[in-house]
């Protein structure tokens, strides 16, 4: 009796595989599924039978779409393109591959959509090959720490915000503040270093990114960089996946031991675009109608920025993600989930930009995590002083308007911190090497340009520059990129400031004043 009830029940689990096998085969068969309803951006499409996460399938008019959201009865697209004419029960084809883009050498000097595909008059574009757009982050076993300096040429950040290859490090601000303008010129800076430079401008207005490129050509740099566009009037699913099909590209130049520096304009639209795309997959919305995952959607793109290590070719991708703040909130959602991502953030604020120092960057609301390790020695020297002496200078300013009477310290420490806030002030076209910028805030921090008055700093300032210019190379070279910085270091660069301002007198100046 056992030993049959035993058989019974094996025959009945032996049909029951048998059943589901033969069901599962039907199911592959079904390869095209109907379109069941559109909305902007996104569509809903029924019966498939198997579909896989993030499949690319193929819309009728060469229109494509990602499989994101499957369900049991019907798989949430979104679209990678305008899907006016779409309409219900349109078929919809499975293409079994995930999306892709082309990298290689090919895309330098190109503009790009956010598939890959020219925007330009450059005809299309040559590819070596075409990788998926997302790919996994690099492993802990394959990176080094951040060891060799990024120079952006600003001289408040190369001092006091040092940035590293392989770094990631935020730029935010509210509008109009200058966050592009830094991003840029930190890109033009890396003509003479080499570092390929990858712009990927999401959801900006056109006229915006025709400036980037009209300023990144008038400085010859085009030939090192690919600008990715995925413009404001594009579809959210462009926008949503420009940014990781940039990566990809600039991963292919990482991955053969290039330094390569990416910047994503803006991440605030980034989100709002997945956003978009995921209230109208009816996903359920979380704080500020963001979707759960959005700390993941960013936390996954900006987790690719590395140092490699020396095993794996030592190449390096840093990363600059800009976003936009709205009434200096740097506590709203999308940033403080970007500031705790990244390794450091420079801070633009809208009153210093109104006061005109310019770069507008907020010295104590800036950080930078991990580019410190990389620095050069001799910034080291300069940089301690610089921000404390800026730190002091803040809260006495603010002391001093009360018309408080000062005594002769506090004045001396007032009057050669404006002297610091002057010299740290830079134009926007303005590239400064590091012999120059590491003259100008010793002369400042050490008290050298005391004596001289706000009014003719920028005077002192150009023949400072031109004095440690004028130096032999060689001897600037070991002064400054050597591995030592001393005392001895110290009094030879002193020594170029008081041979440039010796013979100056400007004290007519100052009695004009
Ligand atoms: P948006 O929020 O519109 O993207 P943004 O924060 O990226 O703006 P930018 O476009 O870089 O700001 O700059 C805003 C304006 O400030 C521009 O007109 C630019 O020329 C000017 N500007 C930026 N930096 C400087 C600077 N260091 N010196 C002088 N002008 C500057
Ligand atoms: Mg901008």
């Amino acid at each position: 009796m056992q030993s049959n009830l035993k058989s019974a029940s094996f025959e009945f689990f032996d049909t029951f595989v048998e059943a589901r096998q033969t069901t599962r085969m039907d199911f592959t068969a079904t390869e095209v599924g109907l379109v069941k309803e559109v909305s902007k951006g996104a569509v809903e499409i029924s019966g498939f039978s198997e579909v896989h996460a993030d499949e690319l399938l193929a819309f009728p008019g060469g229109l494509m779409g990602i499989a994101s959201t499957i369900a049991r009865t019907a798989v949430g697209v979104i679209l990678l393109g305008d899907g006016d004419d779409l309409q219900a029960g349109d078929e919809v084809k499975r293409t079994k591959r995930v999306i892709d883009t082309p990298v290689g050498e090919g895309l330098l000097g190109r503009i790009v959509d956010g598939l890959g595909r020219a925007v330009d008059q450059g005809g299309p574009v040559k590819f070596s090959e075409r990788r998926p757009v997302e790919r996994p982050a690099p492993a802990i076993m394959d990176r080094a720490p951040v060891s060799t300096p990024l120079q952006t040429g600003i001289k408040s950040i190369d001092a006091v915000i040092p940035i590293g290859r392989g770094q990631r490090e935020l730029i935010l601000g509210d509008r109009q503040t200058g966050k592009t303008s830094i991003a840029v010129n930190t890109m033009i800076n890396q003509r003479q270093d080499g570092v390929l430079c990858i712009y990927c401008a999401i959801g900006q207005r056109a006229s915006a990114v025709a400036r980037v490129v009209d300023e990144l050509k008038k400085s010859d740099l085009m030939k090192q960089t690919i600008i990715v566009v995925a413009g404001g009037d594009e579809a959210p699913g462009l926008q949503f996946i420009a940014p990781y099909a940039a990566t990809t590209m600039a991963e292919y130049f990482m991955e053969q031991g290039r330094d390569v520096l990416i910047v994503y304009d803006d991440l605030t639209r980034h989100a709002r675009a997945y956003r978009e795309l995921s209230l109208l997959l009816r996903r359920p919305p979380g704080r500020e109608a963001y979707p759960g995952d959005i700390f993941y959607v960013h936390s996954r793109l900006l987790e690719r920025s590395a140092h490699l290590s020396a095993s794996r070719g030592g190449g390096s991708l840093t990363a600059l993600p800009i976003v936009e703040t709205q009434a200096k909130n740097i506590a709203a959602y999308i940033p403080t989930n970007l500031i705790s991502i990244t390794d450091g953030q420079i801070y633009l604020s809208p009153e210093l930009f109104s006061k005109g120092v310019l770069p507008a960057i907020d010295i104590g609301l800036s950080v930078s995590r991990v580019g410190g390790d990389a620095q050069r020695r001799a910034y080291r020297a300069v940089a301690s002083d610089l921000k404390l002496y800026y730190a002091q200078f803040e809260e006495l300013e603010t002391f001093s308007r009360f018309g408080a009477r000062l005594d002769d310290e506090t004045r001396g420490r007032l009057e050669r911190g404006r002297r610091i806030r002057e010299i740290l002030k830079q134009s926007e076209k303005d590239r400064i090497s590091v012999a120059e910028q590491i003259t100008i805030l010793m002369a400042a921090t050490s008290g050298r340009l005391d004596a001289i008055p706000v009014k003719v700093l920028p005077d002192a300032d150009a023949r400072i520059r031109r004095a440690v210019m004028n130096i032999e190379a060689r001897r600037r070279n070991a002064l400054f990129d050597g591995a030592e910085f001393g005392d001895k270091q110290k009094t030879e660069v002193l020594a170029i400031v008081a041979d440039a301002l010796s013979g100056v007198d400007y004290s007519v100046e100052k009695d004009a004043l």
